[in-house]
């Protein structure tokens, strides 16, 4: 089944003169359980993609259909909920709140949401230990390493369960180790839990962690190349990164350069 759905959709900002068409017809489908990730130049539009199917911006036109609900028949209010309820966001900066501890930031948006503080609190305990960061709980961000944070971040998402986790650059700010940690987490829930995501990345050894690549350039998507092909071939991609060649390099990442994580992919 589908978890999301787009069909021709445009988004501009901004009127006349100064008008920016940032996206121009996207259609894409992703079912339940996909890993995706999404490459292309800085300014592509990739991050006004991820609002949009996230519920957080309306698109100019064209439809978004988020586990079978229209989202533009929604009013505001049913929007706020639903992406409460099905959208998990991790973003390059971690976002987490400086004066509460790992385990509060995880709960805050089931708190937020209704559910009472013990049950919240034994769900984002839950969330942390899949993190495996159970043993932090009682940190503040401070107390944290970027990638401990980021992946406090990825708990406090997976905490309301989300039908679809979006990651914009979620390992931009991560040195490669921490990086790859990261990824690795991404990975394990997809593969695991079958926790659908779709994750934003300039990085080709990150990207190469994902079932299925889509290329983006100039607002729409020039290449969607499926999990059979991108894992078997992934080297062969030149992923029009506008970091580094281009090509997805032979780095020392622990993700490009893992066996097992490439011959589990190649099915
Ligand atoms: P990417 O994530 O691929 O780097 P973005 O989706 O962030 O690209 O941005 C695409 C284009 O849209 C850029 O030119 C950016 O300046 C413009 N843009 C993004 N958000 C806004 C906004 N809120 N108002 C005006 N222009 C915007
Ligand atoms: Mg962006």
């Amino acid at each position: 089944m589908p978890i999301i759905t787009t069909s021709k959709l445009f988004k501009q900002f901004g009127t006349g003169d100064v008008a920016v068409e940032v996206l121009r017809g996207v259609d894409l489908t992703i079912e339940s359980g996909e890993f995706v990730a999404v490459m292309g130049p800085s300014g592509s539009g990739k991050s006004t993609l991820m609002s949009i199917i996230g519920g957080i911006e309306p698109p100019t036109s064209g439809q978004v259909i988020l586990d079978g609900v229209d989202i533009a028949k929604l009013s505001d209010d049913q929007r706020t909920i639903m992406r409460r309820r099905k959208i998990g966001f991790v973003f390059q900066a971690f976002n987490l709140i400086p004066t509460l501890s790992a385990l509060e930031n995880v709960s805050l948006p089931l708190e937020l949401d209704g559910v009472d503080r013990k049950t919240a609190r034994a769900r984002a305990a839950e969330a942390l230990e899949r993190v495996e960061l159970l043993h932090r709980a009682d940190h503040i961000p401070a107390k944290l390493s970027g990638g401990e944070q980021q992946r406090v971040a990825v708990a406090r998402a997976l905490a309301i369960k989300p039908a679809i986790l979006l990651a914009d650059e979620p390992t931009g700010n991560l040195d490669s180790r921490q990086s790859g940690r990261v990824t690795q987490l991404l990975r394990d829930l997809a593969t695991q839990f079958k926790q659908t995501i779709v994750m934003v990345t300039h990085d080709a050894n990150v990207a190469r962690s994902a079932f299925r690549l889509l290329m983006f350039r100039d607002g729409n998507i020039e290449r969607d190349i499926p999990q059979d092909e991108f894992a078997a071939n992934s080297h062969a991609f030149n992923v029009g990164s506008n970091v580094g060649s281009g090509q997805f390099p032979k780095s020392s990442s622990p993700i490009a350069s893992d066996p097992a994580i490439l011959s589990d992919g190649n099915r």
